[in-house]
This record gives structure tokens, C-alpha cells and sequence, in this order.
């Protein structure tokens, strides 16, 4: 399926290395946990993920629950899809529409096209869906926006560039209140050359949701890109000051090697991930289910 062939590279990167490991050391000694450590960091799982990792490995050693390199694999599918299903991720819902989505993120992460596919995957399960276009940087984005809308056939609020962001954020809420919409999604700047700007834009936003609707954000979704490892990690912290994230989207899982990502994500940031993007088309979205991406990744 498509979340396996998304992760062909990952596998390649990661799982065959781990079995590779049976063939090149008789018993575990310290060369083999050495090489285990560096395939663990080269798949992106994060220096902290897998210094944990490795006591844990340590550990097992010890208690004898590993005994040859042949008990590291089952050992660590295990352990992996315990940190990836370890808390809650299911999407919320408002009691009363609409249900509020903030999307934020890097220019570049793919949060357009994140939005497109979730007003695409909401419409497909018969709610009605409206795209707010916050992001009145970049003239582009407003267009991409409105292209994602008119594919979806949903509803798009926008203003002309340069305008207030919180101002088109207002109108939207207002707009999806009066038309009982059921998904309101909202793109916003991810500009980061101007960090601080950026950061107080998004937290206006936000402030001005949950004015208008105390509930709202049902969901502030950050948008992570997987090509870009270790760095999404620094980026969460980053957005982390803008509004309280309640999960991730991981982006452009397919071709790239350092799906691993995910594993550091899950066990360092307190952040669920609740969606990954598999593919540049209008379907290429998934809710992300740990236990599926844990047999994807080692099956
Ligand atoms: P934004 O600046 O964050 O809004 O990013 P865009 O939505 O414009 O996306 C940037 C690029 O990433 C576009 O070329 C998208 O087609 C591409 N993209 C987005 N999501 C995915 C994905 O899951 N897989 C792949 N392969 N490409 C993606």
C-alpha cells in the first residue's frame, strides 16, 4: 500500500541495516551496539531517541531478554511501536460546527498542500469544509489557496495581500459560524526570516480564534517536512511559542530516507502525529495510525 512504498527509503536506511547486523556480528558486543547507535542516528531518530533507545538495549541485555543479534530486531519493533502508540491522537471534533483547524508551519513544508488534501479528506466524509487564506504574505499563497479550494470545491475566505491576517482569521470564524460549516481550516505565514514578526502574527491569530470561539483551536496543527530530519524537531520548538500544538503533520514521507523522524517526534517532542503525507496528490494524506507506520517500517 501507499504508506509501505512511502517508506521504502526509511526501510532501506534502517530496518535492512538492523538485519544486516545478524550477519556481520556473531554476539553482541560493543562493535555491534556502536553500529546500532550510528544506524539509529542516520535514520533520524534523534540523538536523545536513541540514547534511550540504547539503554534500553542495554538493559535487555542484561535481563537476558536479548541474547544474539537476531533478538535486537524483534526487540526493537517492539519497543519502537510502544513509543509510537504511547498517548492519545485522535482528531478532535467541536460539539457545535464549525470545528477549528489552525495550520502552521515553515514556508515550504507543504501546509497548502496539507490543507487541500484534509478540506479533500472532510469532503469525502460529507462535511461541509472552508479554507482561510492567513497567510496575506505572499500573493502565491493566496492563489495556491484558492486553487486547492476550487478542487475540493469548498469555500475560501482571502483578503488581498498585505492585509491583516488576524482580520481574514475573524471574518473566516465569523463566516463559518453563520454558514454552520463543519471544517474550518486556516493557512497561515511561515515566513522565517522575520522569526519574532512571525511568532506574534501566529499568536494574534490564535488569540483571536479563541475569542471569537473559547473552544477554538479544536486543532493547531503543525506541519513538519520528513526531508528534513532533525531540523523539524528544531523547528516544533520554535512553533511551540506561538499556541499550544495539539499534533504534527509529517510531510513528504515518501522519498526519504529518514522516516525515523517520526520515532524522535513522538518521544521527544510531547506531540502527537496525526496525519503524514505520502504524495503531492489531492489523496496522499493519511491519519497516522502507529501501529500500521510500526509494520510498515519493519515488515
Ligand atoms: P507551504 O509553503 O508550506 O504551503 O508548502 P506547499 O503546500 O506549497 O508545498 C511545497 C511543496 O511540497 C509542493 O511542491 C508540494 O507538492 C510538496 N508536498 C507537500 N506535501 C507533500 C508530500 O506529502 N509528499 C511530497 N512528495 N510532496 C509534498
Amino acid at each position: 500500500d501507499k504508506l509501505k512504498n512511502s517508506l521504502n527509503k526509511t526501510r532501506k536506511s534502517f530496518t535492512e541495516k538492523i538485519e544486516q547486523l545478524v550477519v556481520g556480528y556473531a554476539d553482541i558486543d560493543d562493535d555491534c551496539l556502536d553500529e546500532l547507535e550510528e544506524i539509529l542516528i542516520s535514520a533520524d531518530v534523534g540523538i536523545k531517541t536513541t540514547m534511550k533507545l540504547m539503554e534500553d538495549v542495554r538493559l535487555g541485555i542484561r535481563k537476558k531478554e536479548i541474547n544474539s543479534p537476531e533478538d535486537l530486531r524483534p526487540f526493537l519493533i517492539k519497543r519502537i511501536s510502544e513509543i509510537l502508540i504511547t498517548g492519545e491522537n485522535t482528531t478532535v471534533v467541536a460539539a457545535a460546527p464549525p470545528t477549528i483547524f489552525l495550520v502552521i508551519g515553515v514556508n515550504g513544508v507543504g501546509k497548502t498542500t496539507t490543507i487541500g488534501k484534509l478540506a479533500r479528506y472532510y469532503k469525502n466524509q460529507g462535511k461541509s469544509v472552508m479554507l482561510a487564506a492567513a497567510d496575506t504574505f505572499r500573493a502565491a499563497a493566496i492563489d495556491q489557496l484558492q486553487i486547492w479550494g476550487q478542487r475540493a470545491d469548498v469555500d475560501v475566505i482571502a483578503h488581498e495581500e498585505g492585509s491583516d491576517p488576524a482580520a481574514v482569521v475573524f471574518d473566516a470564524v465569523q463566516a463559518a459560524i453563520a454558514r454552520k460549516t463543519d471544517i474550518l481550516l486556516i493557512d497561515t505565514a511561515g515566513r522565517l526570516h522575520n522569526k519574532s514578526n512571525l511568532m506574534e502574527e501566529l499568536n494574534k491569530i490564535y488569540r483571536v480564534i479563541k475569542r471569537e470561539v473559547p473552544a477554538a483551536p479544536h486543532e493547531t496543527l503543525l506541519v513538519l517536512d520528513a526531508t528534513t530530519g532533525q531540523n523539524a524537531i528544531h523547528q516544533a520548538e520554535l512553533f511551540t511559542k506561538t499556541a499550544p500544538i495539539s499534533g504534527v503533520v509529517l510531510t513528504k514521507l515518501d522519498g526519504t530516507a529518514k522516516g525515523g523522524v517520526v520515532i524522535g517526534i513522538k518521544s521527544q517532542l510531547s506531540m502527537p502525529v496525526k496525519w503524514v503525507g505520502v504524495g503531492e496528490g489531492e489523496d496522499d494524506l493519511q491519519p497516522f495510525i502507529a501501529e500500521d507506520f510500526a509494520k510498515a517500517l519493519f515488515e
